[in-house]
């Protein structure tokens, strides 16, 4: 997620921090590199104005100039900033917010309540209904239909009667030629008698904006009174997806903006500018093509991302979903004693392809930056995981236990046995070791739990 925005901020505040008094002139300086690298990540420029305002009053502060640790704090001002940017902290009283909908899904009023989907075609709203109605099933306890009122495209309708069977949600049925305000009026009726705690409603997308589709919202919305009006937005269109938004919000009352394939490359735009030039809060990012791919937005993670300190929260909760406790609890007793071996690297390499891979991960961690680049680099793919796995597996018990037994001989074996190269050996040896230094670095700052417990 930003990963160019990241690295660019990245090299601002590591040049900031590594000194150790600051002038209003270094200050500055950085601002300008900061801007630009916002300019650059297709943020709109009052917001960057703004920003770069907000942060640069606040760092030129005598307080922070004058402190201990002023690159540290400067770097404080620019996260709390990047936060207000994206929509705000949230969840500050420790409530279990995380998770569920950050800004929060409405889902109080009248059962049915009605959720409706809106966006140009292609944006991912169709995915989008889905993965909404299997979120409010699994983190809100609730039961969801759905229905499209998609007419405009051939096989829209089957094509969300083929997604509701995958997310176990049910969907009005198929009635030819009817039209979007009627379909919607007989979902309210079949959700209601069929005791439907919410309504999804998947409506029409075209090319862009255009009169004929506006009209068509606001009848479905004048028959529906949705409780949610949700806009799905491609995150890769930047200041496109920003301009939507402003469209949409001028003739439909949007409660909220879902922004998509927030697991590709884009470059911050579209996320950074919305709250401020819609005012609509980012309520949920789409991180991939499958079903359970939805993420509530939240931008105290977000921001952590983009500074580059690693999204500690996400990752600890994915760990805690998928890493059982005892293994936990076994592999930090080896780690706290130092005995990290091959063995350890291999069950680390298990749990993370459980864990979604390690681009993934390495995007996650704190000051794993670097090694993602590094992976990225020597073409470690998910893929490699498979064959490290192998190459592990053709050791001698001793071998794992102790990796500078393996002389260039033994390396050979071992290539042999899994059929892969030394070089290749030779990387797992490497990876292992790096393991070891990052594990060494996280048990400093308290393990994970501690971290969670200092981010979250
Ligand atoms: P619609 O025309 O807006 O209804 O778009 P669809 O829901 O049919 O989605 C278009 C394509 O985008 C499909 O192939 C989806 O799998 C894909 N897609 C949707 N959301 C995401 C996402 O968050 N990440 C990725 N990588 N792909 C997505």
């Amino acid at each position: 997620m930003f990963d160019s925005l990241s690295d660019r901020l990245g090299g601002v505040f590591d040049r900031l921090k590594g000194r150790g008094a600051l002038s209003e002139s270094d200050v500055r300086e950085a601002m300008r590199e900061v801007r630009i690298a916002l300019l650059e990540a297709d943020v709109a420029l009052p917001v960057v104005r703004r920003f770069i305002d907000s942060v640069t009053e606040k760092a030129i502060g005598a307080d922070v100039l004058r402190s201990v640790t002023p690159g540290q704090q400067v770097v404080k001002i620019v996260n709390d900033e990047l936060v207000a940017m994206l929509g705000g902290a949230l969840a500050e009283d420790g409530g279990d917010d995380h998770g569920k909908g950050v800004e929060g899904l409405n889902l109080d009023a009248k059962p049915p309540v009605v959720i409706m989907m809106v966006g140009l075609q292609g944006s991912g709203k169709t995915t989008t209904t889905a993965k909404l109605a299997k979120f409010i099933r699994e983190k809100h306890g609730k039961k969801a239909m759905m229905a499209s009122l998609d007419v405009n495209r051939p096989a829209a309708q089957e094509q969300l009667a083929v997604l509701g069977e995958q997310v176990d949600t049910a969907t009005l049925p198929i009635v030819a030629g009817q039209q979007p305000v009627d379909i919607a009026r007989r979902a309210m009726e079949s959700a209601r008698l069929q005791n439907h705690d919410v309504l999804l409603l998947d409506t029409a997308g075209r090319l862009h904006v255009d009169e004929a589709l506006m009209a068509e919202m606001k009848a479905v919305a004048g028959v529906s009174a949705p409780t949610e009006v949700l806009l799905v937005v491609d995150s890769l269109t930047g200041q496109d997806a920003v301009n939507v938004a402003k469209n949409f919000t001028e003739e439909v009352p949007l409660t909220g903006v879902i922004l998509t394939r927030m697991d590709g490359d884009a470059r911050g735009g579209a996320a950074l500018s919305m709250r401020h030039v819609t005012g609509k809060p980012i309520k949920f990012a789409g991180t991939g093509e499958k079903l359970d791919a939805l993420e509530a937005f939240d931008p105290v993670r977000v921001a952590g991302r983009i500074l580059g300190m690693g999204d500690v929260v996400s990752l600890v909760e994915k760990a805690a979903a998928t890493i059982k406790e005892e293994d936990a609890e076994a592999m930090a007793k080896r780690m706290a004693k130092g005995q990290f071996d091959l063995n350890d690297l291999r069950t680390q390499l298990q749990q993370m392809q459980n864990m979604g891979g390690l681009g993934m991960l390495a995007g996650m961690m704190p000051g794993m930056k670097k090694a993602k680049a590094a992976l990225a680099a020597s073409d470690t793919d998910d893929k490699m995981l498979v064959h490290m796995d192998a190459i592990i597996g053709s050791m001698t018990p001793k071998e794992r236990a102790n990796p500078a037994l393996l002389n260039a001989k033994r390396k050979r074996r071992v290539a042999a046995g899994s059929g892969t190269h030394v070089s290749q050996i030779n990387k797992v040896l490497k990876m292992h070791q790096e393991m070891g230094r990052a594990m060494k670095q996280i048990k400093k700052m308290g393990g994970l739990k501690g971290l969670g417990a200092l981010f979250g």
